[in-house]
Order: structure tokens, then sequence, then C-alpha cells
């Protein structure tokens, strides 16, 4: 699913050169490195502020707390996501609601978020699953018609952008994840906060460290969460090719839709252009889900569900609050989903031995 051993020896050497030069500046936490990440991610995102946190679910966590998003409130979201997404919300001590997705592209259905609007909702946090970037003039009218936030988990999005803007620069705030297996991946774990909202940005960075102001200064009740100088120095490399990147996954995923032709096998939407999906995970739906898995693995093939158990049904969530009419459709995508690979690093005999190996079934 992912092969970062291949990856160009001039890469690697680049790599090899931002750690050595962060460990001879002897300056490893909240440094220079930092900041130009942080001013470059914002410029990539077109957003006016990026702040560097610890992970992909603390930025989300940082984001909902800079807005003083806690206790009583309620923040819809999707059971078709990372468990990051919802425990970020649990985390800032607000109640997370649950709507039903899509079938056709597994993202959040806006007519089953109208169904969870109450007079405690504060916010709609739209995943953009596997890359895809969808209907954001919608929901953006849909949250100022309700009065309420919009907010994005952009953990799977890196580039993918909309006639309203790159991912992250719609809502109030973007959430980041660099994990290595992100489409922007760091050695470790970091994550950053997008938003064009100065106060958000100012409290979100006293947020990420100890809320604290100035030193010894704390009029917050903050967390430690900072992306360390070596990510921050790593990411900045990686950023370079993060385009050719993206387009190797754009691509696979063209040929995936050119070239599978199997009737037991569906494929979501296509995008609603070429740059609205930056293809994070290419998925396909089969009701024989495990039998595909088991055949594509008996031919040297990975791969895996995104995701299996919708949040509803892990068992630390039994009682949270969902759509009154239930979460039927994402229930039957957690049963049919497997994500096939797609990333840089396939050969074009990859991709092929991947196309036919799914033709046969
Ligand atoms: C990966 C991911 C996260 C969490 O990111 P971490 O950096 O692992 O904390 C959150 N949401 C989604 C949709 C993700 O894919």
């Amino acid at each position: 699913m992912n092969d970062f051993r291949a990856e160009s020896e001039e890469l690697r050497a680049k790599e090899l050169d931002a750690v050595k030069r962060v460990l001879h500046s002897g300056w490893y936490i909240l440094g220079g490195e930092l900041s130009q990440f942080e001013e470059k991610w914002a410029g990539v995102c077109g957003t006016n502020y990026a702040i560097g946190v610890g992970n992909g679910m603390d930025a989300i966590e940082i984001g909902l707390r800079s807005l003083g998003i806690g206790p009583g409130d309620e923040v819809i979201t999707t059971p078709m996501t990372a468990f990051a997404t919802v425990l970020a919300i649990l985390r800032a001590g607000a109640t997370p609601v649950l709507a039903d997705i899509n079938p056709k592209t597994a993202l959040l259905d806006i007519a089953s978020v109208a169904r969870c609007i109450s007079r405690r909702t504060k916010a709609i946090l739209l995943v953009h699953l596997y890359g895809q970037l969808r209907d954001m003039r919608a929901w953006k009218n849909f949250c100022e018609n309700h009065r309420v936030l919009l907010l994005e988990d952009c953990a799977q999005a890196h580039l993918a952008k909309s006639e309203e803007g790159f991912a992250g620069s719609v809502g109030v705030f973007g959430a980041y994840s660099f994990y290595p297996t992100k489409n922007l991946g760091a050695m470790g774990d970091a994550g950053a906060l997008v938003t064009n909202n100065k106060a958000l940005a100012e409290q979100a960075k006293k947020i990420r460290n100890y809320g604290q102001s100035e030193r010894y200064h704390h009029p917050e009740i903050g967390m430690n969460s900072r992306m360390d100088e070596i990510q921050a120095a790593l990411l900045d490399v990686r950023l370079g090719w993060l385009e050719e990147f993206t387009n190797s996954r754009k691509k696979i995923a063209k040929s995936y839709y050119q070239k599978i032709k199997n009737h037991k096998i569906q494929l979501l939407d296509t995008p609603e252009d070429s740059d609205s999906h930056v293809y994070h995970l290419f998925v396909v739906l089969c009701e024989c889900r495990e039998i595909l898995a088991s055949h594509l693995f008996s031919l040297g093939i990975h791969s895996f569900s995104h995701y299996p158990i919708p949040i509803h049904l892990q068992s630390s969530c039994l009682g949270i609050k969902i759509d009154p009419m239930g979460l039927s459709n994402a229930e039957s995508h957690a049963e049919r989903c497997l994500s096939i690979p797609c990333h840089p690093q396939m050969s074009s005999q990859d991709i092929k031995a991947v196309i036919d190996a799914i033709n046969i079934f």
C-alpha cells in the first residue's frame, strides 16, 4: 500500500541534509524550521496562517478548543472516518453527532446532516475522505443558513482544490495530518491547523504550547502538541515532491477508472474535476470484499479497508448520538469497501497487475 524505500535517492539525500541541518543548529522545538514550514504550508493552502502541531488529531482538538467549542456543544461529523476525527471532538469535551454518508462518494450526506442539527449544534466537521473535496459551495451555504461553523478534516486531502479554494481554506479551520502514509507525510507524527482567522491562530499557538502566552504565563489550559524541528525540516523537503506525487496518484486512479471492468466491483463516483480529488486512497466496493482481498493477496497485492467498522459500531462509542433515521449507508459501505494500492512509487507494471487481478476476480 506504500513503499517509502522506493523513493528517489535525490529525495533521500535532501532529507538527510535537512536532518543534519537541524542537528547542527542545536534547536529542536519551536524554531526557524517550523516557522518556515508553517509559512509555506499556509501559502500552499491559500490561508493566512498555519500552526504546526503534534498530529492530525490534535489539530482538530486544538481547532475546536480555540473556537471555544466544548462541553454542551454538538459537532456533526461522519461515522466513515478515522477514529481520530471523533476522538478529537470527544477530547475537546464536545458531543459528536454522526450523520450518514452518500453511498456514491462515502462523504457526508447533506440531508442526513440536516436531520442531525439541534439547538446545540455548533459546527459541522467535514472529512474530505480518500482525498475528495465535494459540494463545498453547498456546504458553505448550508452552514451559513443554519448558523453553524464549517470545519474541515483535511488529513487525506493535501492539495485537493474546489471552486471555493484548497482544502482547509473554505471552513473556519482545516486540520491536516502529516502521518507518514498521508499524501504529505513526515517521518513520525506531525499535523497542522490552517485558518484565515487571526484570533483562532493566536489561540491555537497558545494551546499547543501549554496555554502559554509568553514564557511562564499561562492564560489558557493548554496541551503539549508541537511539531518538532526535524519533522518540519523533513516536511519542507517532501513538500517539494508533493505535486509530482499527487499527479502520480491521479494517473493511477485514471487508469483504474478506465480499465477496471468487473460486474462484481463498483467504483465510487468520479470527482467533480481533476483538482478536487487527490486519491489518498482508491476504494472499490464489492459484496464479497474478504474474498476479493484474499484473491489480491494471493497475487502479491495488499489491500486494506477504510473503514471496516463505522464509528457508531465501535465498542467505546455505542451510545453515540446519530441521525434518527440511522446510518445504513455507512454500515453498508463499511462492509463492502476495499482500498487497493494507489501510491506514487507504483510502476506501470504494478498498476497493470492490480487491474488484471481485479478484472479476473
Ligand atoms: C490520519 C487521519 C487523522 C488523524 O491524524 P493523526 O496525525 O494520525 O492524528 C484524522 N482524520 C483522518 C480522516 C485521518 O485520515
